[in-house]
């Protein structure tokens, strides 16, 4: 959410942002809306004021016995009364208004984001390491997973329906290898490491930008009133919802929870394999900073620089690209994303999505800070992919596999694989 002073100075940026972001924001409605709540603050105000006067008038009558111009003046105050009670209630439906309206306000773009429609026009920053070069006919991810009989696509579907899977034996101890990788790397780099609860309240959804606009991507649990999160961003930031932290240092957190996605409006796009699956198995960077661009900027390098430590140790090639204005959501001010070499799709695929949110989630979420000069503030709120998992396995099967079919493991896993060195060929 933004300031509404902020927003009232600002309008045209605002007006620009939503046309780069692509998001319906009717501004001008806001701008009535806030109209008209001012004058209805101050007619609030005023009339309190002059029915407090009016009931110590009364007081004083009474004191001295003035009857007759008492009821005169407590009928003042009677006709004050109900006009304040409408007054009142048409101030509390507009500033419910305000709110909603305020919770589509999309947050600006950075300088250095590029404007675009989509991905299409994300801006490469940099490549590291070099796609594979196979002098045989390379087998996918889901070949591969067939072959060592480690991934079972169809008995997943079978149970939990389309873009679903199964993890066996070795599958099943890469999947949790990655994840014990990250989050021991995150620990080792100050973040505390958690497992936050996957069902979550629907306001934390709103007070991290999720809602409104983001529920159709969201499974809802029948009757509780309560959802399956996508990512455990949220529930990491709602921990200190309402709190006042203390913010001598960044907080570094990193969540391990399974994420649910609806992936409504993907029909038909990359259904093969472990792409795009309805749940997965996320590690989750998240940073509360100080209210100070420079500071939060130093913590989108650094929580880029952890997960791209992360591919380099898991031996992976891949490329970072600056997200475009049209490929933003609502909510995002600078956005990084990782995408790793994935030799079955002759491609680089998203595997991380870094995110400077300044205080957009902060200030819906009630999240403060006291300043060196002991003001309150807004904190900072950042977030980055760690590992997800299955996805990373796509390219991590793929980009490790032998003519023979075995599958390199990289030295950074072994720890975690009962230091296997390779998944061996099938006889
Ligand atoms: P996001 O939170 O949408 O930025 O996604 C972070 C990362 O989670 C992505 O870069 C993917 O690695 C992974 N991810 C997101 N959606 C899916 C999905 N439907 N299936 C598998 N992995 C996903």
């Amino acid at each position: 959410m933004l300031d509404m002073v902020w927003i009232r100075e600002n309008e045209e940026l605002v007006r620009q942002t939503a046309k780069w972001k692509k998001v319906d924001f009717p501004l001008d409605e806001l701008l009535e809306w806030d109209d008209r709540r001012r004058g209805l603050r101050q007619e609030t105000e005023e009339l309190r004021a002059r029915r407090n006067a009016l009931t110590k008038e009364v007081e004083t009558l009474l004191r001295q016995g003035n009857r007759a111009e008492c009821e005169t003046v407590k009928e003042q105050v009677r006709e004050l009364g109900g006009r304040l009670t409408d007054v009142e209630a048409r101030l509390a439906e507009s500033e419910t208004k305000c709110r909603e309206l305020m919770l589509r306000a999309p947050n600006p773009v950075s300088q250095d984001t590029p404007i675009g429609e989509s991905d299409k026009d994300n801006v490469e920053v940099r490549r590291c390491g070099e796609p594979p070069a196979f002098g045989f006919t390379l087998r996918d991810h889901v070949e591969l997973g067939e072959l060592h009989d480690i991934i079972d696509i169809p008995r997943g579907v079978k149970a939990g329906g389309p873009r679903s899977y199964t993890l066996k034996g070795t599958g099943l101890y890469l999947h949790l290898a990655v994840q014990r990788l990250a989050l021991d790397v995150l620990a080792a780099r100050g973040f505390t490491v958690m497992d936050v609860p996957t069902i979550v309240r629907p306001e934390t959804l709103v007070r991290t930008g999720f809602f409104p606009g983001g529920e159709d991507q969201t499974y809802e649990l029948s009757g509780e009133n309560r959802w399956l999160a996508g990512t455990s961003e949220v529930p990491l930031v709602s921990l200190y919802s309402d709190e006042i932290i203390d913010l001598a240092a960044p907080m570094r957190l990193a969540g391990m929870s399974a994420c649910f996605r609806r992936e409504v409006g993907s029909a038909g796009r990359d259904v093969r394999g472990l792409y795009r699956v309805h749940q997965f198995s996320k590690i989750e960077q998240v940073v509360l900073c100080e209210n100070d661009p420079e500071v939060s900027e130093s913590m989108l390098q650094e929580i880029l620089a952890n997960a791209e430590h992360i591919l380099q140790l898991l031996e992976l090639p891949y490329r970072v690209v600056a997200v475009c204005t049209g490929d933003m959501s609502l909510k995002t001010h600078k956005q990084y994303d990782i995408e790793t070499w994935m030799p079955g799709r002759n491609a680089y695929g998203e595997t991380h999505s870094a995110s400077n949110l300044l205080d957009f989630q902060a200030r819906r979420s009630n999240i403060r800070y006291r300043g060196a000069d002991g003001k309150l503030r807004y904190c900072h709120t950042l977030n980055n992919t760690a590992a997800a998992t299955p996805r990373i396995l796509i390219p991590l099967l793929e980009n490790h596999q032998r003519e023979d079919g075995s599958i390199y493991i990289p030295q950074a896993l072994r720890k975690y694989m009962d230091g296997r060195e390779v998944i061996p060929a099938p006889q």
